[in-house]
Order: structure tokens, then C-alpha cells, then sequence
């Protein structure tokens, strides 16, 4: 996003918009905007909150473009066809079947408006999974199709300078591992300069117990249960009973 010099007034309405704190006012009393910290949500434009029409949008090339599919709520990732963050997210799993028995899933979201990342962290935070050994979600997670090498976690060199307000890790693995995934999380988290959360994906047992929560809580964790259940709404595209959905 751009400011033109020329017709701002340094009202300043524009600066308690900007989830990444990317505009101030400069010393001239005209607004400026940080390139690198920007990363082109585009709320400044949309909320028309410019009384001069000051703000206007450059176009978006690749790399910079990918700071516009991870932080515009209305711009989709060409990946996956989807807004946002751009993924189908794990709560589908009633209709996906992503996760099964035995495995346990995980969405780890680095950023948050007014905190962003930077893409460089993202990495970081693969490699760390990467090294784990973890199946990444592919068809329903931008991020992973901007990895350069899935077995390391490393991403398109060409777009590690960029920052966006937030971006998801999808991934599972064997539920064995659950414990290194989160010993591997704890490390990197000091390394980084963002915050992140972890959501854990486990499928309910017949019996109604909830796999994976007890080896989480062993090792200090406060796990906040939260259902996700398909009322109806979504065909299963896999099926759950291994027999052709006869049972
Ligand atoms: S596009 Fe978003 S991040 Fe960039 S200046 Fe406008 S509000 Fe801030
Ligand atoms: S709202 Fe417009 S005129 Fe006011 S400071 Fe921002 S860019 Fe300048």
C-alpha cells in the first residue's frame, strides 16, 4: 500500500487502522508507510478512512503479492482457491477424514494482527517439524506448497524477505510422536521473533474418549477441548468405516 505525499494532511485517521502498526506520521506531517512492515491486508484502503484519497494501491507482484493472499481477508491464494490463510482448516475433519485413529493432527498458526510474521520465522518453525518427521497437509494448505523442499521444511528462498499477519503449518503424524512435536515446538519458539499458537487434531473414539490430550497434559500442557462436528451440512469424502461406508 502507498501514501501519496502530495495529498495526505497528516490527519493521522488512517494509523489506528493498520493492524501491523506499519503507518506513522513523519516528521513533514505527512503519513508513511513501512514498506517491509506492511503486509498489504489492504484494511487501510477498504475501511476509507482517507479524507484525501491519499491511500492508494500499488500493484502486487510475486513475492510482495503473497503478503496480499496471507493477510486480505477478500484475496484468494491460487494454491488452494481459498481466502484467508487460505486453508480448508482441520475443524472439517468430519467431511475430510484428513485424520484418522492412531494419528494426531496439527495447525500451528505463527502471527496475530498487531504481531505478524515474518516468512522467515515460518520457515523456522517447518524445519524445526521437518526434522520431527511429519506428513505436511498439502491440497488444503497454501504454506506448504511455498516449501522449496518438503523433507527439510525450507521454503522458496524468493519469498523469505516477506511478512505477513499470520500464516498456518498444517501437518500430523503417528501419534507416537506427539511428544517431540511439541518438545521441537517449545525450542523453536525461542528462536523466533512472532508468537504462534498450536491446535491439536485427534479423532473421538468410539467410546468417547479423546486420544492424545493425556501425553499432552503430561508434558504441561493446557488442552482446551473444542468440537467440531458435522451436522450434516458436508458429504464425507472419505470413508471412515474401511468397509465402502456399509456398515
Ligand atoms: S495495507 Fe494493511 S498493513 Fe499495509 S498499511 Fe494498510 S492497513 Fe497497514
Ligand atoms: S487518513 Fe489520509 S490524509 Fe489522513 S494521515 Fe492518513 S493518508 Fe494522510
Amino acid at each position: 500500500m502507498i501514501i501519496d505525499r502530495e495529498c495526505c494532511i497528516g490527519c493521522g485517521q488512517c494509523l489506528p487502522y493498520c493492524p501491523a502498526g506499519a503507518i506513522s506520521l513523519a516528521e513533514s506531517d505527512v503519513a508513511v508507510i513501512d514498506f517491509d512492515r506492511c503486509v498489504e491486508c489492504g484494511v487501510c484502503l477498504r475501511m476509507k478512512v482517507c479524507p484525501q484519497g491519499a491511500i492508494y494501491q500499488q500493484e502486487l507482484a510475486w513475492p510482495r503479492v503473497i503478503r496480499s493472499h496471507y493477510s486480505d481477508p477478500t484475496a484468494r491464494h491460487p494454491e488452494t482457491g481459498l481466502m484467508g490463510r487460505g486453508t480448508m482448516e482441520m475443524k472439517s475433519n468430519d467431511v475430510t477424514g484428513r485424520y484418522r485413529s492412531g494419528e494426531v493432527g496439527f495447525g500451528v498458526e505463527l502471527g496475530r494482527p498487531g504481531v505478524s510474521t515474518s516468512m522467515k520465522d515460518v520457515e523456522k518453525v517447518a524445519m524445526a517439524l521437518a526434522a520431527v518427521g511429519v506428513e505436511w497437509e498439502v491440497k488444503g494448505n497454501p504454506t506448504t506448497y511455498l516449501m522449496s523442499d518438503r523433507n527439510t521444511g525450507r521454503l522458496r528462498e524468493d519469498i523469505l524477505e516477506e511478512r505477513v499477519l499470520s500464516a498456518i503449518i498444517e501437518f500430523k503424524a503417528p501419534s507416537s510422536k506427539l511428544g517431540e512435536i511439541l518438545e521441537a515446538l517449545d525450542r523453536v519458539s525461542r528462536d523466533i521473533d512472532t508468537v504462534f499458537s498450536v491446535s491439536m487434531i485427534t479423532k473421538v473414539e468410539p467410546d468417547g474418549s479423546i486420544p492424545n490430550v493425556e501425553k499432552a497434559q503430561s508434558m504441561g500442557y493446557k488442552v482446551l477441548p473444542n468440537p467440531k462436528i458435522n451436522v450434516g451440512l458436508g458429504r464425507p469424502l472419505f470413508d471412515f468405516t474401511g468397509n465402502g461406508g456399509k456398515s
